[in-house]
């Protein structure tokens, strides 16, 4: 079985820990095994990203655009291998893999282009005075498994683009084409600049506790963001945290039921569910509920499910098998408390964590699967009466990504919209992402934000230069 190395400072290496096995999801067979880094290795690719780091401050924009252009087109180059490695670690169907990879590759090109001018406050005979944004130092990259190519792009390209170094950590579960990807931006900057490691077992939160680490991007789950706060505060880390979510949509009456249901299935099952800002809660006005359901359930039922390398398959596996229990017992739930499962609602035998996309209607609010976070292909469609009462439902959640409203008046839709307690409010769409809109949570959800000038701003530290010429 192929053993992939990780990269300390450009250099692949070998595992000083052994190494550990990578399964696919789509058989539950490991493929694949990855070399573990220790904390000496995370030690020697700190120390080697502050020494890269004297001299990749000082590149110019042109130099740093430069390289992220090439990082881009080498990346496109490489595509479809890319893809297929993401079919296998992560389960996603081949089309979406491709997608997840050329969303890497725009999103580079917009971190190239970008410039990070300084601002003049003053200019007169007095005085000059000018705002720069400096690098940070080094930047600890932790990623999850769902989306596993494209978050580690959209941490890695501001962070290089502002001049620092950067050291990643991907999921244990998905780590073969964040190495990939790192292979293929070693190329492009000078030694020491960026390092992967891949590991189990304690590398993320020795990363967050690292001394010579500045900041941490942390794209993962709520606790986990937590706790890599707690450990950050040693050196007070800079953080951006995009942490779980349980994004509501409220479907108003009067809305073209055939029109919507597309995108609400689209936005709801992307990925099997597992995304971040999927729509995970669907409160419809009860004057449509029955025919929204019927025409999600036809959607439903044009699945097809399989293993995402075969012609055809639109719906892959749940990535692993703690996420397909979660979703397991957040249906049983729902069943015992009497909610009505309109298709799907059990695994399917056979190899592979294959869960069939899921409708639970007759549920409300109070039950698990309303309530918690499924990150997964189920979804709870819950009747309102009140537009008042279901926004507010809407907001009594702990987490706050997103948020979208439905109906055919966009004014009105938007005006509610504007109420929703949520880092992105959309009006008849949900879970558009672009490298353009800056991107992040409120409450429990998040801090700060990743994409646009905002995101790139957040991998840089202000310094303020104070000329006073009498
Ligand atoms: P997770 O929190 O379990 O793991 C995320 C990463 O953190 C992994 O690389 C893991 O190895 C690492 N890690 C584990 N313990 C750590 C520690 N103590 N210190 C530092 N790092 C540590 O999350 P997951 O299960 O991989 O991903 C699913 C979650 O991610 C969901 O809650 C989902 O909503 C969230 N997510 C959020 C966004 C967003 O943009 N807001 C995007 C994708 C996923």
């Amino acid at each position: 079985m192929h053993e992939y190395p990780y990269i300390v400072g450009g250099q692949a290496r070998s595992g000083s820990e052994g190494s550990f096995e990578v399964i696919e999801p789509a058989t539950g067979k490991p493929f694949a095994r990855c070399a573990a880094a220790g904390r000496e290795q995370l030690d020697e690719a700190v120390a080697l990203a502050r020494q890269a780091f004297a001299g990749w401050r000082c590149s110019s924009h042109e130099q740093r655009g430069a390289a992220l252009s090439n990082i881009a087109a080498d990346i496109e180059a490489d595509a479809e291998a890319i893809a297929r490695l993401i079919v296998r670690e992560q389960g996603k169907p081949l089309a979406l893999a491709m997608n997840e990879v050329m969303g890497g590759v725009a999103w580079a090109r917009y971190r190239a282009a970008q410039q990070l001018p300084v601002e003049v406050i003053e200019d007169s005979g007095q005085n000059r005075i000018e705002l720069h944004r400096r690098p940070l130092g080094v930047v600890a990259s932790i990623t999850p498994w769902n989306w596993p190519f494209m978050i580690a792009v959209w941490h890695i390209m501001p962070a290089l683009r502002a001049g620092n170094c950067v050291i990643s950590k991907p999921s244990s579960l998905t780590p073969l084409s964040t190495l990939k990807l790192g292979e293929i931006i070693a190329r492009h900057v000078p030694a020491g600049v960026m390092s992967v490691l891949t590991g189990v077992g304690g590398l993320g939160g020795a990363m967050a506790a690292h001394p010579g680490i500045d900041k941490i991007v942390f794209t993962g789950s709520t606790q986990t963001g937590q706790r890599v706060m707690r450990d950050g505060a040693v050196n007070l880390k800079r953080l951006t945290l995009e942490l779980g979510g349980n994004d509501a949509a409220i479907v108003l009456p009067g809305s073209d039921v055939q029109q919507i249901a597309g995108p609400i299935f689209q936005a709801a099952f992307l990925n099997m569910g597992q995304t971040c800002a999927a729509l995970k809660r669907l409160y419809v006005h009860r004057s449509i509920y029955q025919p929204l359901c019927q025409a999600l359930v036809g959607l439903a039922q044009q699945a097809v499910i399989g293993n995402g390398l075969e012609e055809g398959v639109t719906f892959g596996p749940v990535q692993n098998p703690d996420q397909l229990a979660l979703v397991e017992a957040l249906v049983a739930d729902a069943r015992a408390q009497g909610a009505t499962v309109l298709c799907g609602g059990e695994r399917l035998a056979g190899e592979g964590f294959f869960y069939p996309p899921t409708l639970v209607a007759d549920i409300s609010d109070g039950s698990r699967l309303v309530d918690e976070e499924q990150f997964g292909p189920v979804l709870p469609i819950v009747a309102y009466d009140d537009v008042e009462e279901v926004l507010q439902r809407a907001n009594a959640s702990q987490f706050a990504l997103g948020g979208s409203v439905w109906g055919p008046d966009g004014e009105a839709a938007a005006a509610l919209a504007a109420r929703l307690e949520s880092g992105v409010a959309w009006v008849n769409c949900h879970a558009q992402i672009r490298p353009d809109t800056p991107f992040g949570g409120c409450k429990m959800s998040g801090y700060g934000v990743e994409f646009g000038q905002e995101g790139l701003l957040a991998f840089t530290a202000q310094q303020l230069l104070f000329r006073h010429k009498g």
